[in-house]
C-alpha cells in the first residue's frame, strides 16, 4: 500500500505513552525495523500517515524510522502491517476498545471490583452496561 506522511502533526501522545506503543496496542503487531523496503533503521516512531491516492483522509499510525517520518511524498510500505487509527476516541480513549485491549483491563478496572478473582466478571458486567 502507499502512504503519505502528515507533516506538522502534534507530538502530544495518547494514553499508550507513545504513538509507536499505540500502534502496537491496536495492531497487535510489532516490528524491530522500519517496514519501508530497503530501509533497516531501528529508530522507530509511530508516524501519522494518510492513505495515498485514497478518498479515505483519516489519520493513521504506522511504524516508520525517524528519517522516514520526516520525509514528504508517497512511501510504499508492506500491507502486512496494519494502519491503526490515530483518532484517540476510536482507540485508546474509547471505553469499549479499552475493555477489549486486555493489557489495559487490570489497572483501569480494579476500582470497580477489588476482588481479583472476580475482576473479569466485573469487566464483563461493565461491558454489557455499555452495550445496552
Ligand atoms: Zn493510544
Ligand atoms: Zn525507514
Amino acid at each position: 500500500m502507499k502512504i503519505e506522511n502528515i507533516n506538522g502533526t502534534s507530538q502530544t501522545t495518547c494514553k499508550c505513552g507513545s504513538w509507536l506503543k499505540h500502534w502496537e496496542n491496536f495492531s497487535g503487531q510489532s516490528t524491530s525495523f522500519c517496514p519501508v523496503s530497503s530501509c533497516l533503521h531501528k529508530d522507530l516512531v509511530g508516524a501519522h500517515v494518510q492513505k495515498s491516492g485514497s478518498t479515505d483522509r483519516k489519520w493513521y499510525i504506522y511504524p516508520l524510522c525517524s528519517a522516514h517520518n520526516k520525509t514528504t511524498g508517497v512511501l510504499e510500505v508492506p500491507d502486512y502491517y496494519k494502519l491503526v487509527s490515530a483518532n484517540k476516541s476510536e482507540t485508546c480513549e474509547k471505553v469499549l476498545t479499552t475493555l477489549l485491549t486486555s493489557g489495559l483491563l487490570g489497572s483501569e478496572f480494579i476500582p470497580y471490583n477489588e476482588a481479583t478473582s472476580q475482576r473479569s466478571s466485573g469487566v464483563e458486567q461493565r461491558f454489557r452496561n455499555y452495550l445496552v
